[in-house]
Formats: structure tokens, C-alpha cells, sequence
């Protein structure tokens, strides 16, 4: 059994004079979700590529489901999945033929798509021809393609980009839904709030180096700052105090303004991962 399906040790990369990937180390675990979290520009997608065989590691090592990363190695690719904005879908055909082409290019003769164009809600307009697909439906099916063989590992580059509300929560489930079947998930996003739902681990990336990887509650723990905003109504007007619950006084103050006859609100919060990031890299998402 190996532990890390993905290892990846000091890896480098660049496009002739721009160092992209900067020495980056991490490992993703079997059933594990690293988020990848950084500004545009930051490396994530180079990364991918280097890891899904696109492009060749200029230095360092990695290694997926324990074997040296090879360009074009039938083994590991018929266990990895790819969701990348450049990957396309053939337009002229539909969602089913779509879906049955890509399980051909696997081997899978005889595949039958209708299970997992259920899971991505394209059941309904599977024989339509993609070319009439929304943005949303089509990165459904682009997400359904890169699980058509099962994969034990899914790259996923930015999986919700751009999409409205309910269909990004519809790809959101989806990824969980398959971490817990024991897929292993890298996936890249500029979307905090996606990386604190998704990711079992957070990397904050920044100009092609890894500043920290942790877990989302983690990170809040050791580098945010809690506050309770508290609204008093007094003397007719209303005033708020933030206090913060990180100081030691907080207790006694927030005891002084709960006991306030004229309290009418108490909101906690917490730091959010942008608030993280930017305390830690100096930069905004
Ligand atoms: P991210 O995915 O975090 O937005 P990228 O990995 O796409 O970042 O880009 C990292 C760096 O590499 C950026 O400075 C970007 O401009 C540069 N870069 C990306 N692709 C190319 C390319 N094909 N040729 C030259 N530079 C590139």
C-alpha cells in the first residue's frame, strides 16, 4: 500500500527565462484533497501540467502511485483523470458519445455512460450536442471525462471557474464524492472560500514556491485573528465594539457588553483563508 500517491520533491520548472515552479514539495494521500490556493500567475497550473506529463520537470522528483513520473506511461495514465481548461470536448458530438469516446481511449469497450452523466445532472441532454452546451453543463461533462476510468488520482485545474452558484456546488460534491471512494485530489483554485470547503489541506502558492500547507483549521488557529463585533443600543443610538478573542481581557469585556441592557447583536468571526494568505505572502488572491 503506498502512503503518498503523489510525492512531489523540490520540483522546478520554467519557460525559458521565467521560473514558474520554484523548488515545490508536497505529497497528496489516497482519499486525500490538497487545494492548491494562489493569485493567477502563481505556478498552480504549471504544476499540473508537469505532474500530468505535459511538460517535463526541469529539476526534482515525482512520483504518482509510486513510480518515477514517466511522459506518456500507459500505467499511470490510465489511472489519473485530468480536468484542464485546454483539455477539450468534441463539440459535434454528444455528452454520451463524448464520454464513451474518451472510455474507448482507455480500453473500456462497451462502457455505459449513464451513471456518471447522472452524477454530473446531464443525464437529461445526454444525446444533445455539446456544441449547444452552457459553460456550467460543459464543465460537468469535462469534470464526468476525467472520471470515466475511475482514476485513483484527479487533477483538477480551477474546476469551477467562472460558473454560476448552483453548478459550482454541483462539481463540489462531485470531487468529495469521489475523494471518498479513496481518489487522491490535487486540485488548483484562486477561490478561498473553495479551497476551505474542499481541501482536507491547503497550499498557499506563491510565485512558484509553496509559503504553507496545512489544513484550513489549522491555519485559522495558528495565523487568524477572531473577533466578536457587538451592536449596544444606548443613549438612542447604536454603537459597535470588535473585540478581539484572541487577547486575554476578551472575556471579561465580552461579559461587561452581554450584560449591556441595551445589547441587540453579537457576531463572531473568524479569519478567513484570503485574510491568511495575504498576512503570509503579502499578496491578495
Ligand atoms: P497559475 O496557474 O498559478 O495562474 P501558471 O502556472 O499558469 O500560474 O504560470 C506561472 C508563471 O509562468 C507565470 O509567470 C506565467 O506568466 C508563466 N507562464 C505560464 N505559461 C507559460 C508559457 N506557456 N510560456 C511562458 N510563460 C508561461
Amino acid at each position: 500500500m503506498i502512503s503518498s500517491v503523489i510525492d512531489v520533491r523540490d520540483l522546478h520548472f520554467s519557460y525559458c527565462d521565467v521560473e514558474a515552479v520554484r523548488g515545490i514539495t508536497f505529497t497528496v494521500s489516497r482519499g486525500e484533497i490538497l487545494g492548491f490556493l494562489g493569485p493567477n500567475g502563481a505556478g498552480k497550473s504549471t504544476t499540473i501540467k508537469v505532474l500530468t506529463g505535459q511538460l517535463s520537470p526541469g529539476s526534482g522528483s515525482v512520483s504518482i502511485l509510486g513510480k518515477a513520473l514517466a511522459r506518456d506511461d500507459p500505467e499511470i495514465q490510465s489511472r489519473i483523470g485530468v480536468c484542464f481548461e485546454e483539455k477539450n470536448l468534441y463539440n459535434n458530438m454528444s455528452a454520451r458519445e463524448n464520454l464513451k469516446f474518451f472510455a474507448g481511449l482507455f480500453g473500456m469497450k462497451g462502457y455505459n455512460p449513464d451513471a456518471l452523466l447522472r452524477r454530473v445532472s446531464l443525464i437529461e441532454k445526454a444525446d444533445d450536442r455539446v456544441s449547444g452546451y452552457s459553460k456550467g453543463m460543459r464543465q460537468r461533462l469535462m469534470i464526468a471525462r476525467a472520471m470515466v476510468n475511475d482514476p485513483d488520482v484527479l487533477f483538477l485545474d480551477e474546476p469551477t471557474e467562472g460558473l454560476d452558484p448552483v453548478s459550482s456546488r454541483s462539481i463540489r460534491e462531485l470531487i468529495l464524492e469521489q475523494a471518498q471512494k479513496g481518489t487522491a485530489v490535487l486540485l488548483t483554485t484562486h477561490n478561498m472560500r473553495e479551497a476551505d470547503e474542499l481541501s482536507d489541506r491547503v497550499a498557499f502558492i506563491c510565485e512558484g514556491r509553496i509559503h504553507v500547507l496545512d489544513t484550513p483549521d489549522n491555519l485559522k488557529l495558528k495565523y487568524g485573528h477572531r473577533t466578536a463585533r457587538v451592536k449596544i443600543s444606548e443613549d438612542g443610538t447604536v454603537r459597535q465594539e470588535t473585540i478581539s478573542l484572541d487577547k486575554s481581557d476578551a472575556g471579561d469585556k465580552l461579559k461587561k457588553l452581554v450584560e449591556h441592557e441595551g445589547l441587540l447583536t453579537i457576531h463572531t468571526e473568524e479569519a478567513t483563508l484570503e485574510d491568511i494568505f495575504i498576512r503570509i505572502t503579502g499578496r491578495g488572491l
